[in-house]
């Protein structure tokens, strides 16, 4: 992972360094030394990865505090604004403890939104700003279904619809496709299955009757082993840039790629109801990794 230089800097300490060095020119040579000395003030330095993960709603970023400096950092973590130069008294995300390293998440944002977001160190000196950086929200999905019910029971219907409820709102939250489906109970498809015209059947086994299942199947609605461009992009590793980049940010492994066949790919693709631990992180990740398709050029319709 590439990172972003930050130099953090402020008013205080900029005063202090032209206070020092004013007051050298008069001084005798041991308090030009000593006034040199106490200028190499080391200030808390900190990057941001370069690989930055929006939603809808959501952003995700990495911050690296590279060098802790010569100043006690009481405090650290991210401002944000929809207008620049946010402080700690507009929207502040502050880190439990001061860490070298760590991943955040940004919530409850509006989307198509520009966010200024900057990283910033509390320190007996003041609060220091590293460098701001713009962001936008993506546009929210607007993936729909229609349910042909098709004779299923009660309990059948619920956990269809509980399992396409939440897997659209992860697809509107972190995806932008637009799509129209049927969701369609078959009582005779073993698991489940879908294609690219929108249409998916859900089969009777229980356990395939969850989220996890709902997302895998939209995944195939939306190209997933359905599209030619899959076919041309997926050559046993993804060949495009960016679902390949959020795997890698997500999961803090720069060597990571998204693998797949003809059909599937993995990780995070809930191949089989065994893959479907019904966690948050599973499901932001699937998601995420079908927008990333989407911006390597994989079509929705
Ligand atoms: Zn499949």
């Amino acid at each position: 992972m590439k990172l972003n230089n930050i130099h953090f800097r402020s008013l205080t300490m900029l005063l202090l360094v032209i206070c020092f060095s004013s007051f050298s020119i008069s001084s005798n040579k041991d308090f030009k030394e000593k006034s040199a000395k106490d200028v190499k003030l080391i200030f808390p330095f900190l990057v941001v990865g370069e690989i930055k993960i929006a939603g809808a709603h959501d952003l995700f970023l990495d911050v690296v505090l590279k060098e802790h400096g010569d100043l006690t950092i009481q405090e650290i973590g991210l401002v944000y604004n929809s207008v620049t130069k946010s402080t700690i008294i507009d929207n502040k995300i502050a880190r439990i403890k001061v860490e070298d390293k760590f991943k955040e998440r940004i919530r409850n944002l509006k989307p198509e939104t520009l966010y200024y977001v900057r990283p910033y160190a509390i320190t007996p000196g003041g609060v220091l700003y590293g460098e701001e950086f713009v962001i936008s929200t993506i546009k929210k999905g607007n993936f729909t279904y229609s349910f042909n019910q098709n004779g299923a029971d009660a309990a059948t219907v619920n956990r269809i619809k509980a399992a396409f409820d939440l897997a659209t709102t992860y697809y509107n939250n972190f995806t932008s496709i637009v799509k129209h489906v049927t969701v369609n109970y078959s009582p005779g498809t073993p698991t489940a299955d879908a294609n690219f015209s929108g249409w998916i059947n859900m089969g009777a086994n229980v356990s395939y009757q969850k989220a996890g299942t709902a997302m895998h199947e939209m995944a195939h609605v939306v190209g997933v082993g359905q599209h030619s461009k899959y076919t041309e992009l997926m050559k046993g590793t993804w060949q495009g840039k960016r679902a390949n980049e959020i795997l890698q940010m997500m999961t803090n492994d720069p060597s990571a790629v998204v693998k797949g066949d003809g059909m599937h790919f993995w990780p995070y693709g809930v191949n089989g109801a065994h893959e479907d631990d019904e966690s948050d992180f599973l499901y932001i990740m699937n998601a995420l990794i079908l927008q990333g398709m989407k911006v390597d050029g994989l079509p929705s319709n």
